[in-house]
């Protein structure tokens, strides 16, 4: 058994398990990722998926949903906003969302995104759910913009900013990032390891991508690919990191219970 008292032994707290790539397999994709004793927080970003989403978490108790929005799809704002006022009670957490600065270039675009995402930073004060915020190319901007709208739980996931804004933000801020399974793969997101406030770390897969194999599909089973890659990183025990990380993940998302 690798639970103790329905208390998961870990938690991949951002992945896609709506995306079509699981369609034909989702039922033992989660069953392997239980049988290691990972839970799930599934992120949908677009309307064909919000309800979707939610069925799977209804379904498997091990599995818990987030909705939001992917930031280059800011024209389905207001449809996103109505379809949380009446389905939030459903989510642990609002998001995906964000800043995609890579993506969209025009000027004029970039601040309807950004007018879009305050108004999903407001609606997850208002509901007291964390929001999970993607940035791409607008680290700096996101975390201003957060700060700004005086977000209350934040969870970057997947962070490509500076890792000297990771250092302030999660100290100063108490915003929490998690680190994906690509770390492996990644120079930047080993920075972003040691630069993270021990207690705001999070795991992540963001399955189906980010794997620690570039050219597969990721799934939530990987996870405990990035707590060792972490942990060699911090020179910490792998079971010690498991046990804070896991802490700091039930503190942020208290909706999830643990027996
Ligand atoms: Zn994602």
């Amino acid at each position: 058994m690798n639970e103790l008292n329905g208390i998961p032994r870990m938690i991949d707290t951002h992945c896609h398990l709506e995306n079509v790539a699981f369609d034909l397999d989702r039922d033992s994709i989660i069953i392997d990722a239980k049988n290691l004793g990972i839970s799930i927080i599934t992120s949908s970003i677009d309307k064909e998926t919000w309800d979707k989403s939610c069925k799977i978490a209804e379904a498997y108790p091990s599995v818990f949903a987030s909705v939001g929005l992917d930031p280059t799809h800011f024209v389905d704002c207001d449809l996103v906003i109505r379809w949380l006022e009446s389905n939030h009670e459903r989510l642990v957490a609002i998001g995906e969302t964000g800043l995609d600065h890579y993506l969209i270039r025009d000027h004029q675009e970039r601040d309807l995104q950004e007018a879009c995402f305050r108004k999903l930073i407001s609606l997850s004060n208002e509901y007291q759910l964390p929001i999970q915020v993607h940035s791409r190319s607008a680290g700096g901007k996101a975390l201003e913009v957060l700060e700004s709208c005086d977000a209350s739980k934040v969870h970057l996931h997947a962070f490509d900013g500076k890792a000297s804004l990771a250092r302030t933000a999660s100290r100063d801020l108490g915003y929490y990032f998690s680190i994906p399974t690509s770390v492996v793969r990644s120079p930047q997101k080993q920075k972003l390891v040691k630069a993270v406030h021990i207690e705001r770390l999070l795991l992540e897969t963001d399955s189906p991508v980010l794997s620690p194999d570039k050219q597969t599909r990721n799934v939530p089973a990987n996870l405990p690919i990035a707590l060792k890659e972490v942990a060699s990183i911090l020179r910490r025990e792998e079971e010690e990191v498991r046990e804070i990380v896991l802490e700091n993940t039930l503190k942020l998302y208290s909706k999830i219970k643990t027996n």
